[in-house]
């Protein structure tokens, strides 16, 4: 079920990013936007990767690929009339995929890391860096080390006990592309979450 309420929390989900990226990076993401898409759509090959919650559409995504995904949401339009589907907005670098299981199975936080990690892909690629998985968790934890020294958690109600499970639950994830960059950022944001849950700066 697509709802446009869903919508609605994504938008908020992605202005923070782009709050985040202009601060730390001074880099404009507000190009990229966010589709929902549904949980059984196909994007990709085959893999898990295919199924994955959220997925940044590439610059090298075939015209023929996209005309295919947009073959399948109009069918689907056709068969869901109640729920929000909208045509004609998957564009290679302007867009990201999003189901709507992120909002069944994920928290704020959890949901805000894997759609943020999609945006850390279309940064990459915008910034001609090389478009891998270590770059784009590292820009993750970039991003989630940045918010947790404004308020934008804190006055969202994810806390400092939240972003450490975050954390752990991504942990086996970043293991897979883990490189000294992404260890020391890692480090660095434990470091913070642990002073400021002392500090209680960040309600525990
Ligand atoms: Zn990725």
């Amino acid at each position: 079920m697509i709802t446009t309420q869903m919508y609605g929390a994504l938008e908020y989900v992605r202005r923070w990013l782009i709050q985040c990226t202009q601060a730390v990076l001074n880099v404009n993401l507000s190009q990229v936007n966010i589709l929902i898409v549904p949980n059984d759509m196909l994007l990709g090959a085959n893999t898990p990767e295919g199924r994955n919650p959220a997925i940044y559409i590439n610059r090298n995504t075939p015209p023929i690929v996209i005309k295919k995904w947009e073959t399948y949401l109009r069918d689907y339009k056709e068969e869901h009339a109640s729920e929000d589907i909208r045509l004609g907005q998957i564009m290679p670098t302007r867009v990201i995929c999003v189901r709507p299981l992120v909002f069944n199975t994920m928290t704020l936080l959890q949901r805000c890391g894997i759609i943020w990690h999609e945006y850390g892909h279309a940064y990459l690629e915008a910034a001609g860096r090389p478009n891998t998985e270590q770059n784009a968790y590292l820009f993750e934890v970039q991003m989630l080390d940045y918010a947790c020294t404004t308020n934008l958690f804190s006055h969202n109600g994810i806390t400092v006990t939240q972003v450490t499970q975050y954390l752990d639950w991504r942990q086996t994830q970043y293991n897979i592309g883990i490189q000294p960059a992404l260890t020391r950022a890692l480090g660095a944001l434990r470091t913070k979450l642990a002073q400021l849950a002392a500090h209680r700066f960040m309600t525990a």
